[in-house]
Formats: structure tokens, C-alpha cells, sequence
């Protein structure tokens, strides 16, 4: 044993000896001598431990070069989304319009007045970039942007609850994706939930019974991802409002995605605006950067002056403060509210919610036969009728209707088989993400903009791995 692993070595290349070769230049030049040492090492390491006997020094280079060319891939890869989802958590949201990437790689690369008053050279602050264009969209006071709405809602509780107790009906205790859940937010806020009504009827006098001197503030969120059905009862936010007000009591609004214009010209079910929220009399509202507003990661609060003003001094705020790079693509997001008229044009997240299916008609017609070229015989490719939905919380139960390609295995043994070929689509360049419903891997064309890439992308598909699906 110990003899053979001998011989092994021997006649294996030394690193010196792969080190001179061309290919191993090469990958020195690409990714440094030190990382390409290492790579050669690694290749005869294996080579050593699968007892291969090759003398071949430029094959060692060769796959040296090829694990650094794996390994400098980044791991934030771009993806197809062809879930229909348009706003997917997992995918990283909403896609930013153009004028906001320009913005932010200007941020990027230079010095900005970020907190510098050029007016008169003094120091500024970073909200001021963005507060006159928010309350003129949203007709509020005053604004204030944190790291996520998530961080918009524990500032507001944090400030206003931290000791005292926060309001909230039982049918709006709501758990956003896992890790935000509004009893938990509220008790790391430093706030006592008080409860009230129950899951689905909340009415006026259960606010009423618990307003007491530990109060904070009132609670109203909009329940985003699901909708409570059949016997049911809320409370108006205009009339909580006034109920608030009657005990000077603030009422927050976590309106969650919130959306600037009616997005019912979209073909959608109408979702309360952030405009509407304030005039229905909330003190504060918050709502998502990156949700139907079609920016970056951030959460905003808009609502009274004074309520503002507190916030911007809890120093909490410091620690959930937005960067340059993200203030600049809002900034640039937000201007484009100004002309409502052109934003589905302009905003990726309204131009594919409002993708006519005509259009998907046309992107069909040259994805299915290049996926049923590549495919081969055992797989069926059609177009089928299916639906889109919104995403992130938003709109939950409402759809869009949209168009897939169905891709179904021609013959028996479907679940497996199904799986192993989203499997190999997400092992692509650049992965193609669908989903599985039914008996079909469902390729949903809305978000799907770049035809051409998506075509190139399946030059691969017989070549890599877990390919035998496609056999
Ligand atoms: C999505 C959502 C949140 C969390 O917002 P993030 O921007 O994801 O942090 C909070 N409240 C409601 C009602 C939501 O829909």
C-alpha cells in the first residue's frame, strides 16, 4: 500500500515542473502565482489520491486553470426568473430601472454630497436627498428611509412603544416570510403587544377598551400575504384614525409593499396607496423599497413632522441608516414617480406586471422550438396558459394571466424526471429558475426580456451534468 502510493508520487509531475508549463503562465497571469501554486497543488493532490500515474505536467496546469476558473465564478449569480413570480424574495426583488443603476454606479465611483450641504458647506443629512420628493408623492410632512421596512417598523415601535404598549388587532399579526413576525419585531422593540378582537372580526370598541395610559401608539398592517375571508370585520383606517386622535394617541400604518400610483391601470386589483394612507389620517406610514415601489432594499416612513423628527434621533437610526450607493438609485427611482404616465416603460417591476400576454405570444415562439431542439425526443415543449402573481407579500391572492412554456416528459416516469431537468436548468451559465406544477416544469415567459441570452444560455445543456434527463 504504502509502496504503490510511492511509485504513485514518482511518477507524478513536480509543482515546479507543471509551474513551467504554458497553461500554468497562463493562469498565473489570470489569477496570481500564489492561488495558481495552490490550484496545482490541489490537481496533483487528487491525482495522488486516485492513484493516477500520469507524467503529464500541461494536463495539471490545464486543470488547475479550470478549478481557479470555477472558483473566481461569483457566487451572486444572475438568474433567469422564470418562476412568475415578479417580485421574488428568494430572487432579490424588484429589477431597478436604468436611471437608478446609472445613479448608483456614479455613487459609487466618486465622492458625493451625501451629508454636505452645498448650499452652505456645512453638514447635512442623508434623508434630505429624497424627503422633498417623498412627501410630494405621498403628500406627507415628512420622511425618513431605513436599511428595510422591516427596520422602518421596529425604529416606529422603538421609539414611540419602547416601554409602553402597541395595539393590534388578532387578524393583523402577520409573519412576513419567516424572520418577520410582529409579535416577535414588537417584543425587540422593546414594545408590549396588546392584543385585540380576534382573528377575523376587530371592531371600533376593542381599540377602544384596551387605549389606556401605557398606550404608545395603534397598530394597523396591512395584511399583504393573505387575505382573511368570510365573516370578517376591521376597522377603517380613517376611522382609527379618528379613534387615535380622540385619545392622542398616534396610529401607525405598516402598509408593507405600498405602491405610489393606482396600480389598478395595471390590470390589478387596486392596493391602497401611500397617499391614501396618509389622507385616511395615519401619523406615520412604512412600506418597502423594493417591493411594488420597483427599487432597491429599503423601508420608508412618511407621516407627521414631529413624529419624524423623534425618529431621526433614536439611535437606532444610525444603526439602520440606507448608504450612498442605495440613497442614489432611490433618489433616481423616485423621480420617475414624477411622470406616472411612462413608468411601466420606465420601472422593470410595472413594465413586466403589465406585459401584455400578446407579447409572451411572441417570446414563446422562438424559446419553444430552441428548448425543444435541445431537448430532444423524450420531452414534450408547449405553450401553456398559466399565472403570474406579484410577489413579496403583495397582492396575494390576486394573479396575472400569463404564458409558460409546459414541459412535460414525452413518455412514463414523469415526477423524477421533472426534477432532474430543473435541476440541470439551474445548473446552467445562467441558471433558468421555473417551477414545478402538476405533471410540468412550467418556464413562465413574463419576466423573461432577454430572448436571445436565454437562447445562447441553452448552448451547454447537453454537456453538464445530470444531463442523462435529457438522454
Ligand atoms: C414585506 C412586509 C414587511 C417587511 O418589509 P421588508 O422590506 O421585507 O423588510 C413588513 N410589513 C408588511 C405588511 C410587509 O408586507
Amino acid at each position: 500500500m504504502q509502496k504503490a502510493a510511492t511509485a504513485a508520487l514518482r511518477r507524478l509531475p513536480s509543482v515546479d515542473e507543471v509551474m513551467r508549463t504554458a497553461a500554468a503562465e497562463g493562469a498565473v497571469a489570470g489569477f496570481g502565482r500564489s492561488a495558481t501554486v495552490a490550484a496545482v497543488r490541489g490537481a496533483l493532490a487528487e491525482a495522488r489520491a486516485r492513484g493516477e500515474v500520469s507524467r503529464d505536467a500541461e494536463a495539471f496546469a490545464l486543470a488547475a486553470r479550470a478549478s481557479l476558473e470555477q472558483q473566481a465564478r461569483p457566487n451572486l449569480k444572475p438568474v433567469f426568473n422564470l418562476t412568475g413570480t415578479v417580485l421574488h424574495t428568494n430572487l432579490g426583488r424588484a429589477l431597478l430601472a436604468e436611471a437608478a443603476v446609472e445613479a448608483a454606479t456614479i455613487a459609487m465611483r466618486n465622492a458625493v454630497a451625501l451629508e454636505f450641504d452645498l448650499g452652505g458647506g456645512r453638514r447635512g443629512e442623508r434623508d434630505e436627498l429624497v424627503r422633498d420628493l417623498l412627501c410630494e408623492l405621498t403628500g406627507a410632512e415628512d420622511a425618513t428611509v431605513v436599511n428595510n421596512n422591516a427596520a422602518a417598523v421596529l425604529l416606529v415601535l422603538n421609539t414611540l412603544a419602547k416601554g409602553r404598549e402597541a395595539i393590534v388587532s388578532r387578524g393583523e399579526l402577520i409573519e412576513i416570510g419567516g424572520a418577520f413576525r410582529m409579535p416577535e419585531i414588537m417584543s425587540r422593540a422593546g414594545a408590549r403587544l396588546m392584543e385585540v378582537g380576534t382573528t377575523n372580526r376587530t371592531h371600533k370598541k376593542d381599540y377602544a377598551g384596551a387605549i389606556g395610559p401605557k398606550t404608545g401608539l395603534i397598530l394597523k398592517v396591512h395584511t399583504s400575504n393573505y387575505r382573511i375571508e368570510g365573516f370578517t370585520k376591521e376597522v377603517g383606517a380613517r376611522e382609527l384614525a379618528a379613534l387615535a386622535h380622540e385619545h392622542k394617541v398616534p396610529l401607525v400604518n405598516d402598509l408593507g409593499s405600498g405602491t405610489l400610483v393606482d396600480i389598478a391601470r395595471y390590470g390589478l386589483k387596486h392596493e391602497p396607496t401611500v397617499a391614501e394612507a396618509v389622507a385616511e389620517g395615519a401619523d406615520l406610514v412604512t412600506f418597502s423599497g423594493d417591493k411594488l415601489f420597483g427599487g432597491p432594499q429599503t423601508g420608508f416612513i412618511v407621516g407627521r413632522k414631529a413624529l419624524i423628527e423623534k425618529l431621526n434621533k433614536n439611535a437606532l437610526k444610525r444603526a439602520l441608516r440606507v448608504d450612498k450607493i442605495r440613497l442614489a438609485a432611490l433618489e433616481a427611482t423616485l423621480r420617475l414617480y414624477r411622470d406616472p404616465d411612462r413608468l411601466a416603460e420606465r420601472l422593470p417591476t410595472y413594465r413586466l406586471l403589465a406585459r401584455p400576454v400578446k407579447e409572451l405570444q411572441a417570446v414563446a415562439q422562438r424559446v419553444v422550438p430552441a428548448l425543444a431542439a435541445k431537448l430532444g425526443q423524450r420531452w414534450s415543449v408547449k405553450t401553456a396558459p398559466c399565472s403570474s402573481q406579484v410577489g413579496s407579500g403583495a397582492l396575494p391572492v390576486e394573479t396575472l394571466p400569463s404564458l409558460a412554456v409546459a414541459i412535460v416528459p414525452a413518455g412514463r416516469g414523469g415526477g423524477g424526471l421533472l426534477k432532474a431537468l430543473s435541476n440541470t436548468l439551474r445548473k446552467l451559465p445562467v441558471p433558468v429558475v421555473g417551477r414545478i406544477e402538476k405533471d410540468a416544469l412550467l418556464l413562465d415567459l413574463r419576466c423573461l426580456e432577454d430572448v436571445d441570452g436565454f437562447i445562447a444560455n441553452l448552448a451547454t445543456l447537453t454537456s453538464l451534468e445530470g444531463s442523462d434527463a435529457l438522454a
